[in-house]
C-alpha cells in the first residue's frame, strides 16, 4: 500500500503561527522531513515513534541535495508511510515544494499541500511593516535574491520593472547578493534614498531588524553583520515600523529563559514565555514515575466513604489519583461527601478539570498555610487522605496527625532525568541564558543533581527566579543567590517577576 505525502508550510517561526491542518499533519506523520527554517519545537507534537529527518537547507549549503530530498520523500511514501515534509513559511514560496509535488505526481504518490504563512507576509508584519498601505504601496513583489548558477538569472529578474514599480519589494535569500540587488535597482532608476529594512529571524524571539537606505544598504548590512535568514524590504512602508512595531515591545522579547520542571508540567510556563516573545529553553530535570499496581491506593479508594478530607499538593498527585479512580470504574461522585483541599492554583485548576471545585485553597500555596486553615476546623473524628509523591515534606503529615487520623499514600515518585545533562551544561556555559526559573524545591534539587554540584559556580552569572519562599530556601542552601522571588507562588507571578525586571532594565537604559 502506498503512503501519502503532506507538503506542509510551518509558518515563519513563531510557534503559534501554524495552521491547524499543518499541526494535524505533524501529529499523524510516520516520518517528518524538515529543514532549518521550520521551528523544530513542532517536532514535539509528533507521534512517539515518528522518524525525524533533517535535510538542512541553509541557503546554498543544503545538507541534502534537492534531488535526494525528492527521492527520500517519494521512497518513504512508497514504503507505505505517512510523510510530512515540513518547510518554513509556505511550501510553494521559494521552498521548491513545486518540484517535490511534481515528482510525487509523476510517481503516482498521493499528496496534499498545506499552505503556511510565508515569511515575507508574517515576517514583515512582526517587524511592524505593513506590506501594503494606501499611502505607500499598492502592490508587493516577492523576489528571490539567490542567483541561479546556470546563467539564467539576468533573464529571470527584470530589474528595470522592479526599480520602477511603486510597490513594496521583498527579497528572500538575498543577503549574499545584496550589493548586486541594490546596485541594479539604483541603476534602473530606483531612488537611492528609498528606505530598506533587513528583518532577520522574523517572528522569533531573536528577531532583529536593521534599517538603511538603498544607497547604504550594503555598507550597513556588513557593518551590522546581517546574516541569513533575512528578508530584505525595499520601500517607504519601512518607515511605518517606528510606529507599528509591536512584537519587539513584548514583555519577554529576546529573553532566554531556562525552564526546569518536569516535561509534563512545564507546558504552561513554556507557552506563556513564548506568547510574550521570549525563548523558553526547556531542560527537563524530573520524570514522573507512577507507582504501578498501587494496591494501597486502590484500598483507600475503595474506602473513600471513611474519609472526610483529601489533600492534593500537586498536579501530578491529582492526575494519578483520578486516573486510578476512573480505572477502577468510579467517577467523581464517590467524593461527594469529602472536602477537597488543593495547595496551589494549578493543583486547584487540575481538580476543577476533573469536575470538582476544591473546597479549600489556602491563600499561600504552601503546606503551612493549609495547616493554618485546617487546624481550627478539624476534629478527632475526621480522617484525611493525602495521596502524594515519595519523599515529600513531612510537615503537613506530622502537624495534622496531632488533630486526627491521617493516611499518606505514595502514588508517584519524581526521579532525575539525566538524559539532558550535556544539554544543560552546554546551555549554561554558552552564557545565552538570561534567567533560570525554579518552580519548586524539588526542581532545584533535581537541577543540581542533573548538572552536578561541581558545576554550580557556572550559575553565578545567571539571574535565578524562584516561585516562592521554600524554593528560595533550597536555592540558598546550595549557596546560590536568588535574583527575584515571585510575589505569589504561581507561574503568572513568576513571569511577572521577569517582565518587571526587564522593564526596570529598559528604563535604566533610557535614563543612562
Ligand atoms: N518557503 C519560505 C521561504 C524559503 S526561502 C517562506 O515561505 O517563507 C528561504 C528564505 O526565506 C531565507 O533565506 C530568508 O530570506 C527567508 N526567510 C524565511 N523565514 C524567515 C524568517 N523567519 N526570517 C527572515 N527571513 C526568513
Amino acid at each position: 500500500m502506498n503512503g501519502k505525502v503532506y507538503l506542509v508550510g510551518a509558518g515563519p517561526g513563531d510557534y503559534k503561527l501554524i495552521t491547524l491542518k499543518a499541526l494535524e499533519c505533524i501529529k499523524k506523520a510516520d516520518v517528518i522531513v524538515y529543514d532549518r527554517l521550520a521551528n523544530i519545537n513542532y517536532l514535539k507534537e509528533a507521534k512517539e515513534d515518528c522518524e525525524f529527518i533533517n535535510v538542512g537547507k541553509a541557503s546554498s549549503n543544503h545538507l541534502l541535495p534537492q534531488d535526494d530530498i525528492n527521492r527520500l520523500i517519494a521512497d518513504k511514501a512508497l514504503e507505505g508511510k505517512i510523510v510530512t515534509r515540513l518547510k518554513g513559511g509556505d511550501p510553494y514560496v521559494f521552498g521548491r515544494g513545486g518540484e517535490e509535488a511534481e515528482i510525487l505526481r509523476d510517481e503516482n504518490i498521493d499528496f496534499e499541500v498545506v499552505p503556511g504563512i510565508t515569511s515575507p507576509i508574517g515576517g514583515l508584519c512582526y517587524a511592524g511593516i505593513p506590506i501594503t498601505h494606501r499611502d505607500h504601496a499598492s502592490s508587493f513583489h516577492i523576489i528571490t535574491g539567490h542567483p541561479r548558477h546556470d546563467g539564467k538569472e539576468t533573464q529571470e529578474i527584470n530589474w528595470n520593472a522592479l526599480a520602477n514599480v511603486k510597490g513594496t519589494l521583498v527579497f528572500l535569500m538575498g543577503i549574499s547578493n545584496l550589493q548586486h540587488i541594490s546596485e541594479n535597482l539604483i541603476k534602473e532608476g530606483k531612488d537611492k534614498d528609498t528606505p530598506v529594512a533587513f528583518v532577520s529571524w522574523a517572528t522569533r524571539y531573536n528577531q532583529r531588524v536593521v534599517t538603511a537606505t538603498l544607497e547604504n544598504a550594503y555598507e550597513i548590512a556588513v557593518k551590522e553583520d546581517v546574516k541569513p535568514p533575512t528578508l530584505i524590504v525595499v520601500g517607504s512602508v519601512v518607515n511605518l515600523r517606528e510606529k507599528l512595531n509591536f512584537f519587539e515591545e513584548k514583555e519577554l522579547f529576546g529573553q532566554n529563559i531556562l525552564v526546569t520542571r518536569s516535561r509534563k508540567q512545564s507546558s504552561s510556563l513554556v507557552e506563556k514565555i513564548m506568547d510574550l516573545g521570549g525563548n523558553p529553553i526547556e531542560i527537563p530535570t524530573i520524570q514522573i514515575d507512577k507507582i504501578e499496581n498501587n494496591t494501597e491506593l486502590e484500598n483507600e479508594i475503595n474506602n473513600l466513604n471513611t474519609y472526610s478530607y483529601i489533600i492534593f499538593s500537586s498536579k501530578n498527585a491529582v492526575d494519578v489519583f483520578f486516573d486510578k479512580l476512573y480505572d477502577m470504574g468510579y467517577d467523581s461522585r464517590v467524593l461527594y461527601n469529602i472536602k477537597i483541599c488543593a495547595i496551589g492554583i494549578e493543583t486547584a485548576r487540575c481538580i476543577k478539570s476533573r469536575g470538582i471545585n476544591p473546597d479549600i485553597i489556602p491563600e499561600k500555596f504552601v503546606a503551612e498555610s493549609l495547616y493554618e486553615v485546617l487546624k481550627d476546623i478539624l476534629n478527632k473524628e475526621d480522617k484525611i487522605l493525602i495521596p502524594r509523591a515519595k519523599n515529600a515534606r513531612e510537615f503537613i503529615i506530622e502537624k495534622l496527625s496531632e488533630k486526627c487520623e491521617v493516611k499518606e499514600v505514595i502514588t508517584y515518585e519524581s526521579i532525575i532525568d539525566l538524559s539532558h545533562k550535556e544539554e544543560a551544561l552546554r546551555v549554561i556555559e554558552d552564557g545565552v541564558v538570561d534567567y533560570i526559573t525554579f518552580a519548586s524545591s524539588s526542581s532545584v534539587k533535581n537541577f543540581v543533581a542533573l548538572i552536578g554540584k561541581e558545576n554550580l559556580y557556572k550559575l553565578n552569572q545567571t539571574k535565578i527566579i524562584s516561585i516562592g519562599q521554600i524554593t528560595s530556601q533550597t536555592i540558598e542552601d546550595f549557596g546560590l543567590e536568588i535574583y527575584r522571588q515571585s510575589e505569589e507562588a504561581t507561574i503568572n507571578s513568576m513571569i511577572e517577576a521577569i517582565s518587571n525586571d526587564k522593564k526596570i532594565l529598559n528604563l535604566g537604559e533610557i535614563t543612562c
